[in-house]
């Protein structure tokens, strides 16, 4: 009889559900027999690298037999000029989602808990169950974060909360005078993860980056990313910014090389591309336009949001939706999995591409109608 190895994994890991990333668009067109299909499933940036970055990758390359700088050290002053935060408070990851998972596993036992929103990014959700965390689900006010709730259901046993601004997949947002009532109601040995991935593309006047409030509270972690505004998804990179004491921590959980040299070169080179990230962020304040309009003459419904992405209601069971919009070669974001069977997330894509989006999604929308 062979081994039954699941009953050898740890009971966070047996209840784990991998995740469940967008469908790339080879895998479409190979199971389809297709071409020219769209993937705007995955708040990629749609306008594709800088062309600074490409030549720092390039030139990196010849570099590829050694071990990356395992210290970050050219990126983290980069950083820490650009910003005003010293190197001994950032935590360099392979993505941002690296520097969630570290946290986790620096600072989780079984048993403890773990706070998090309804309807929040789903990477929290993960950590917690891989350590066999106990997670905490607030419910969600007007589809965003609701502080109050989440800082009263803080208990001895809370190790950390999870706050996304704005929040994947809901593409809301909390304002600066909620976050700094927030952090005032909080015990300083629960720590709280700010996840701003997509701060860069905020134009709210009222929104509050927590690098600001780093400096006044020592269990404030803040990530950013690489991923979506500064167009690296592929390459993996991202960091967090926190207290000296707990980046030390962090860093003794880290594997030593986490971060590639290619990563770490096109990081350092996107930073100072600042046209690059405001031509990127003009883009996508002009494609939110347009997919809003574009839903609003369809009778559509949607979430308000400030990111890259805008989440749609279908006002019926969104699968069917999904996946007649594949065989249009459109793909998009399905999010029953974050309790919104009813949704659908779009990435704010090329002017063309979230054209060809609505097109698709208005003959998808008639033809289910016809069905009825
Ligand atoms: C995309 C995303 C991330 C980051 O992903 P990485 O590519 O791992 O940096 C983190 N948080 C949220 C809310 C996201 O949507």
């Amino acid at each position: 009889m062979t081994c039954d190895f699941y009953q050898l994994a740890t009971p966070g890991v047996q209840g784990l559900h991998p995740y469940q990333p967008g469908k790339p668009v080879e895998e479409l067109e190979r199971e389809l027999g297709i071409s020219n299909s769209i993937k705007l499933a995955s708040n990629e940036n749609p306008h594709g690298p800088s062309e600074m970055a490409i030549a720092a990758v390039q030139a990196s390359l010849l570099e590829s037999c050694r071990y990356p700088d395992a210290s970050g050290f050219k990126l983290k002053q980069e950083l820490s000029t650009r910003y005003g935060f010293h190197p001994d408070t950032i935590t360099l990851g392979n993505g941002s989602n690296d520097v969630l998972d570290i946290i986790g596993h620096a600072f989780l036992l079984p048993g403890d808990e773990v706070i998090y929103s309804q309807h929040a990014f789903i990477v929290y959700q993960l950590v917690a169950q891989s350590t066999s965390a106990t997670a905490v689900v607030t419910p969600a006010k007007t589809w965003g974060h609701d502080l109050d709730a989440m800082a009263a259901a803080v208990t001895d046993k809370t190790r950390i909360i999870f706050l996304a601004n704005p929040n994947n997949p809901t593409g809301t947002w909390f304002a600066g005078d909620a976050l700094r009532a927030f952090m005032a109601k909080i015990p300083e040995h629960v720590i709280v993860v700010l996840d701003e991935a997509y701060a860069e593309y905020v134009a709210e006047p009222d929104y509050l980056s927590g690098l600001e409030l780093q400096s006044e509270y020592a269990n404030l972690i803040i990530t950013r990313t690489f991923s979506k505004a500064y167009g690296l998804a592929g390459l993996r990179i991202g960091y967090g910014v926190a207290d000296a004491a707990i980046t030390d921590l962090l860093n003794r959980v880290r594997q030593p090389f986490n971060v590639n040299i290619p990563a770490l070169e096109a990081a350092v080179a996107v930073l100072s591309d600042t046209e690059y990230l405001q031509h990127c962020v003009e883009l996508n304040h002009a494609g939110m336009a347009q997919l809003e309009k574009g839903c609003e003459q369809l009778g559509v419904s949607w979430i308000p949001s400030v990111g890259n992405f805008i989440t749609v209601d279908c006002g019926r069971d969104a699968g069917p939706v999904y996946a007649a919009l594949l065989k249009e070669g459109v793909i998009v974001r399905p999010v029953a999995n974050y309790g919104m069977p009813n949704h659908l997330r779009v990435t704010v894509g090329l002017p063309e591409e979230n054209h060809r989006f609505l097109a698709a999604f208005k003959q998808v929308l008639q033809n289910s109608e016809k069905d009825e």
